[in-house]
């Protein structure tokens, strides 16, 4: 069944079970604006962020089952705001055409720009540096400034949701805005690459390829750690990146690890990378959070009690697009739902916008990712071994078990080397102490979470 069909049935389904009102309101205005086949998940479009909060929160169910009774082979279905959705009724067509023609088969985003890949919502005007962003921003902006010739390459590396895209995109923004057309800016995700380079090859349109990404200059590759280990992109990058740094263009990289830590990635061209500039992004603080939050409230024009947003600030630490996350739930509820955030009514959100945890992460997990971490064997960590370097680990993995798997405390202490509850009790409590008071040990235990999610 052709997209535009399916949808329409969605609609003409849904129709019926819900009321008018809400129909005209929340359903009338929406799109199907792509169909991931290789994933089998449907990018319905709505107008603004609230239509598709709010349809998501309540007709996601409805939706899904729906479309899944047309197509079996739909597995998701996830919401972007389209903001063009009245004034092109072409849209669909152009994106459908799209995605047949070009080798990627990623979802289209109106608002980016189809040349540069760029999506004016990422600027440096709202984007706040403290402590944690300092360098890299600064860098980025001494390239604005003198393009190809001070950081090159500039390579940007940082955990996820810190801002590195952002980073990545303001850069690419502000040299458009400065130059004009004067320069010719490319922003691209080491994935997209990758599906051009094999889909050049393919098809034997390598000299087409070679020409789009060595005629910019300014090549921006978002998370390149992708790249790493496929022999023929790394060649196609390698090439690229040679041809563009010996004309003084400008190369600007992320990736979630400094080039060291990719151990997939061939020799010369990690010290390629190593030649220019290298910054990271690391967690922000608690005083950068609370700036985010209000910095984005004073932008929507939104009020929201200082009370709220210094608690959101205070729990949500790992990561800026959850912050973001849960500050938009917040505004959806207050300002569209007229309900008043309380404590409790924060942690829910809390806890429904942090559900990254996985599920499968076992005792055993926690156990070995500390251990690796702290480069202790696997084995003392579970003995009654006293060693002083053993006993933080184990307070640790204590701790996360507590935290991540809320394992009771006799159950924790059992785990590591048949220990009292009371010890697993006081390391419980000797580690969250620890976080609050001690930055750096803050930062040790996010690393490890983030290992572990990612596991
Ligand atoms: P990454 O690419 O590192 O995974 P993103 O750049 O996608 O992270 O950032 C996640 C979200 O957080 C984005 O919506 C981005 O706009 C926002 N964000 C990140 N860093 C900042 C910052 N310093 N100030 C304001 N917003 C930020
Ligand atoms: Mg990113």
């Amino acid at each position: 069944m052709e997209e535009q069909e399916i949808w329409k049935n969605v609609l003409g389904d849904i129709e019926l079970q819900i009321s008018k009102p809400n129909f005209l309101t929340w359903l009338k205005n929406s799109q199907m604006v792509g169909l991931n086949r290789k994933d089998g998940v449907v990018m319905v479009g709505l107008p603004n962020n609230f239509a598709k909060e709010w349809v998501k929160s309540r007709y996601h169910k409805l939706i899904l089952t729906s479309i899944r009774n047309l197509d079996g082979s739909i597995k998701n279905v996830d919401y972007v705001v389209v903001s063009s959705v009245h004034q092109n009724p072409e849209n669909k067509k152009i994106s459908s055409q799209q995605q047949n023609n070009t080798p990627q088969s990623s979802l289209i985003d109106v608002k980016v720009d189809s040349k540069t890949n760029l999506n004016p919502k990422y600027t440096f005007a709202n984007y706040i540096v403290g402590s944690s962003n300092e360098l890299a921003t600064a860098a980025s902006q001494a390239i604005v400034k003198s393009i190809g010739k001070k950081y090159n390459p500039l390579f940007i590396y940082g955990g996820v949701g810190l801002g590195k895209t952002h980073l990545l995109q303001a850069t690419g923004n502000e040299i458009m805005n400065r130059y004009k057309n004067a320069v010719s800016v490319l922003y691209i995700s080491s994935e997209k690459f990758i599906n051009d380079v094999v889909w050049a090859l393919r098809n034997r349109r390598t000299d087409d390829m070679k020409k789009k990404y060595r005629d910019v200059d300014v090549l921006i590759i978002d998370d390149i750690q992708f790249i790493g280990g496929k022999a023929a992109t790394e060649q196609e990058f390698f090439y690229t990146f040679n041809t563009l740094y010996e004309n003084n263009k400008q190369i600007i990289i992320s990736s979630d690890r400094p080039p060291t830590a990719i151990p997939t990635l061939e020799e010369r061209l990690r010290s390629r990378f190593e030649g220019g500039m290298i910054a990271d992004i690391t967690y922000p603080d608690y005083e950068m959070r609370l700036a985010i939050l209000k910095t984005k409230a004073q932008n929507q024009s939104i009020f929201i009690e200082d009370a709220i947003l210094e608690q959101i600030a205070s729990k949500v630490q790992r990561n800026i697009r959850e912050l973001e996350g849960v500050f938009n739930k917040v505004v959806f509820y207050e300002q569209y739902k007229n309900q008043k955030i309380d404590g409790k009514k924060l942690d829910e959100i809390i806890g429904e916008a942090i559900q990254i945890t996985p599920k499968n992460i076992t005792a055993g997990d926690i156990v070995r990712i500390v251990a690796e971490f702290f480069e202790v064997p696997v084995t003392d960590m579970t003995t009654k071994s006293r060693k002083q370097e053993i006993v933080e680990p184990r307070q640790i993995a204590m701790f996360l078990m507590r935290d991540i798997l809320k394992l009771s405390f006799p159950h924790i202490g059992e785990k590591l080397g048949k220990r009292d509850h009371t010890t697993a009790i006081h390391a419980c409590e000797k580690i969250s102490q620890e976080i609050t008071q001690n930055p750096a040990f803050n930062q040790k235990i996010m690393l490890i979470r983030e290992r572990l999610y990612k596991m």
